[in-house]
């Protein structure tokens, strides 16, 4: 921290190596309830960067902290290196962009982006005109400066509130819940625009969404918080197709979720290799009397890479429903039908297995029983433990 009558610290010339943006074990609490803990995060330069999860699980927070509007209780805030610990949020050269536009409807759209210059220059030798028009070309919006914001669309509104935010040429865009008030149609088509416009100028941002669909589209690297901290950090493949644990498993696209024990050479089906793990990688578990394998290899999360499963150990694992085949007996379960939802292009049937509920896809109606089976390549592990 600087000593009283020091200048803020800005974010320009800052180390060239460091990350855009740092948190080292930063937390927040209000008197009894902890918003955000211990989160430690690197977000590289010109990265889209997305905070996904819950309701409640910190990621407005962490976002107000990056820009300033809220100190951290402990941890430490860098821009490219530099502490920003005291510099208010016009000092540390971001834009922001809220849920709810903020636009001032007394003035025009082009005020309104002509407002995000209020506490600068524009960037370059633009005038302040001539910098509104830019923008409002960048946003896919020109000849919009004399409209009123009234007469504009959701999408249209919060890309005038994105122009306005990028209007002084911000180091960093920070969005919050930037499309959660515009319907679905609209929420994809302004995501692929925003995505292309951050693209387009190579600003490092940070997006918060409940939405992980959302999440996955937009993003380079996705944070999945819960809790008040991130439980994965990865990029979008990654966290859907290596989920770190059962919630980010459960929390990013549908999933089926196993809890079994490794069981033992004299447990495996016949014809599986003898002992726990298998020459094919293959491990056999016991999911309530039945033997299903599963394959563990490196791209496994790292606890369960790590661990060596023995007979006994509890091991979970989850299969997506587009991998659970209906009608393969080969490593699998009965189960009943119980309901299905038809979504278009295919069919969610919910079966019961034993009192565990399983999402399978369908191309046909399904009723009574019936098995269904997975690779166990298709298997993901996610733990392992004693
Ligand atoms: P949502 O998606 O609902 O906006 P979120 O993931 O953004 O949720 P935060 O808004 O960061 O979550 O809130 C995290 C936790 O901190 C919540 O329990 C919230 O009630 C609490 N919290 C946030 N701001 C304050 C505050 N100013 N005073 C007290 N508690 C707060």
């Amino acid at each position: 921290m600087g000593s009283e009558g020091d200048p803020p610290a800005a974010p320009r010339d800052a180390d060239a190596d460091a990350p855009a943006v740092e948190l080292a074990g930063v937390s927040k609490r209000y008197d009894g309830t902890v918003a955000v803990e211990g989160v430690d995060l690197r977000i590289r330069e010109g990265e889209f960067f997305t905070l996904v999860g819950p309701s409640g699980c910190g990621k407005t927070t962490t976002l107000r902290l990056i820009a300033g509007f809220e100190e951290p209780t402990a941890g430490r805030i860098r821009f490219g290196g530099r502490d920003v610990s005291g510099v208010p949020p016009e000092e540390r050269n971001v834009g922001v962009v809220f849920q709810n536009y903020a636009l001032f409807p007394h003035m025009t759209v082009g005020e309104n982006v002509g407002y995000g210059l209020r506490f600068s220059e524009p960037p370059g030798d633009a005038s302040r005109a001539e910098r509104v028009r830019e923008l409002l070309e960048l946003v896919d919006l020109p000849g919009t400066a004399d409209r009123d914001p009234e007469s504009l669309s959701g999408g249209q509104r919060q890309r005038v509130a994105m122009a306005r935010a990028l209007a002084p040429g911000p180091d960093l865009l920070l969005l919050d819940e930037p499309m959660s008030a515009l319907d679905a149609r609209l929420r994809e088509r302004l995501r692929l625009q925003v995505r292309a416009i951050q693209r387009e100028l190579g600003i490092t941002t940070v997006y918060v969404t409940h939405d992980q669909e959302e999440a996955l589209s937009i993003s380079d690297r996705v944070a999945v918080m819960r809790g008040g901290t991130p439980e994965q950090v990865a990029p979008p493949r990654s966290v859907y197709r290596r989920p770190a644990s059962r919630f980010v498993a459960e929390f990013v696209g549908d999933n089926n979720v196993f809890e079994g024990v490794v069981a033992g050479p004299d447990d495996a089906r016949p014809g599986a290799a003898a002992g726990t793990g298998s020459s094919d990688g293959t491990v056999p578990v016991d999911i309530g009397g039945e033997t299903l394998r599963v394959r563990i290899d490196e791209s496994e999360s790292e606890a369960a890479a790590a661990a060596s499963p023995s007979p006994g150990d509890r091991l979970t694992f989850c299969v997506r429903p587009q991998h659970l085949r209906v009608g393969r007996a080969e490593n699998g379960l009965r189960a009943d039908v119980e309901s299905a939802e038809f979504l278009g292009e295919t069919t969610r049937v919910h079966l019961d297995c034993d009192g565990r509920d399983l999402a399978v896809r369908a191309e046909d109606p399904l009723e009574g029983t019936v098995v269904v089976g997975f690779d166990p390549a298709d298997a993901h592990v996610i733990d392992v433990g004693d």
